[in-house]
Formats: structure tokens, sequence, C-alpha cells
């Protein structure tokens, strides 16, 4: 592809997964993690990506954070808004941290990259933005108010953006992960996971690699009639 790739949340599990298929796709890829500064470090040494350290959900974070990618690798063409956390609980204990923390990280951080990064595809007259939801933002989620809120609203986001960027050879696209093998899903006890997986029908957890096969296939140049899409990964949990 050849062109300059953002990843946000970068340097563990999915996002990993897809900065490694971005740079073998031939991208210049920067990855953006916000506290496990050792496990960001092996990262930058086992893959030589560069790493940056903000945190997506401020604003002012993510211009200063986007300003230096842009100095040190070029202005960002392919913007994969990937970070996010749970902070599960049901709505009757849930804090106004938890429901905060997540929509800030999940889906407040996609206008603030997506803001920082616009103007100059506008110019260029390219882009492709891809927004990392869920099934659970699709089909909700027992204990999850705050995280399928932020999901969802990124499938609207999406949808939303798709539409002012079509003329100017932008697209936006979200990919909706099932339950993949990451250190969020590992956070599961075992006993639910059993259950989890057994009412997926290809009875297997994802791995990060099958998302990031669906980044490529977005990312791509020859992908520009591909807008506004929401392509589900997920084993078949969940259809529609
Ligand atoms: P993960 O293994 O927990 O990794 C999360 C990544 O996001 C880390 O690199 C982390 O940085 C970064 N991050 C978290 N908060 C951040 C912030 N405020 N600013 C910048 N970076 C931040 O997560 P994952 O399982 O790979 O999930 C990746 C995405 O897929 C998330 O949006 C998640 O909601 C979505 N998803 C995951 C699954 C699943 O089953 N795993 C299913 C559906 C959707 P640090 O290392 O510094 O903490």
């Amino acid at each position: 592809m050849g062109r300059v790739a953002l990843v946000t949340g970068g340097t563990r599990g999915i996002g990993r997964a897809i900065c490694e298929a971005l740079k073998d796709a031939g991208c210049e890829v920067g990855a953006v993690y916000h506290g496990n500064t050792e496990k960001a470090n092996k990262f930058q040494e086992e893959t030589g990506i560069n790493v940056y350290r903000w945190d997506v959900g401020d604003f002012a974070e993510c211009q200063a954070g986007v300003s230096k990618v842009t100095e040190e690798l070029g202005p960002v063409e392919i913007l994969i808004n990937n970070a996010g956390i749970t902070r599960d609980g049901t709505l009757q204990r849930m804090t106004f941290e938890q429901w905060d923390a997540v929509i800030q990280t999940n889906l407040t951080s996609c206008f603030n990259m997506s803001r920082c990064v616009i103007e100059s595809m506008r110019e260029r007259g390219f882009g492709r933005i891809i927004n990392v939801g869920s099934v659970n933002g699709q089909a909700g989620q027992y204990g999850q108010a705050n995280y399928a809120a932020a999901k969802s609203g990124i499938h609207g986001f999406t949808k939303a953006l798709a539409q002012e960027g079509a003329g100017k050879g932008i697209t936006v696209n979200a990919i909706a992960p099932g339950y993949v093998d990451t250190d969020m899903v590992r956070a599961v006890p075992e006993n639910v996971l059993e259950k989890i997986i057994a009412n997926i029908p290809v009875r297997r957890l994802g791995r990060a690699e099958d998302i990031a096969r669906g980044v490529i296939f977005l990312a791509a140049d020859e992908a520009s009639f591909v807008t506004g899409s929401t392509l589900s990964i997920n084993g078949g949990q969940h259809m529609y």
C-alpha cells in the first residue's frame, strides 16, 4: 500500500496484529498506546514500528500526538481507531467514572483522532478511517451498558462520516469483532468464556489476525467503493 497508517491501541492484541499486517502490506506504521510502556517498547523492538504514547480520549494530546506522527512519518492516510477499554458492571452498580472512561476511550477517541486527520485527508483527496466497534455494540451485553453504548455510537459515527468523506476520496468503515483472544478477553472468567465459545458457531475465539485481515481489505486503495459499512468478524456469533 505504501501509505502512512496510524493505529490506536496498536501495541497489544488486535491493534498489534493490525500494525504488523499494515507493515507487511508496505505501510509506514505508527502505533499509539497509553500506559503499558514495557509492552510498547517490546513491540517496537520486535517489529521496528514507531510507538507514541498519549491518551486518545484527550483531544489536546491527540492534536500534539498527530502533529508528531506527521513530522516523523508524514500525513496520516490510514487511521485505525482501535484503542478500547472495558469497565463492566450492571447499571445499578456502575459509577459515573466507569461510564465516562469507556465513552471517552472508545467513542470520543474516534472524534478526537478523526478530527485531527480529516482536514489533511480532505486536502489530499485520500483517506481510510476504520473504526473498531464490537459485536456487543450490535447486540448489547449484560453488564456493559457503557461499552455497548460507546461501540454502538461508533457505528453511527462511521455512517455519518462516510457520507461527509465520500466526495473527497475518504472511506470510513467499521469492523465489529466478536470475541477475540487478547488480554481484554483473557480477563473474562474461564467458566463464562466456555459458555461464550459454546455460542460461537465456529467454536473458537477469534484471533487478532482474523480482524487484521478485514482491516487490510478496507484500507486498500482498491476498496474505494466500500464506505459506511460494518464488517462483522465474529465466527457467526451474531448475524444480521
Ligand atoms: P487490549 O488487548 O486490551 O489492548 C488495548 C490497546 O489499547 C492497548 O494498546 C492499550 O494501550 C490501548 N489503549 C487503551 N486505552 C487507551 C487510551 N486511552 N489511549 C491510547 N491507547 C489506549 O484490547 P483488544 O482486545 O486488542 O481490543 C482492541 C479493540 O477491539 C478495542 O476497541 C476493543 O473494544 C475491540 N474489541 C475487542 C474484542 C475482543 O474480544 N478482544 C471484541 C470486540 C471488540 P496500553 O497497552 O498502553 O494499555
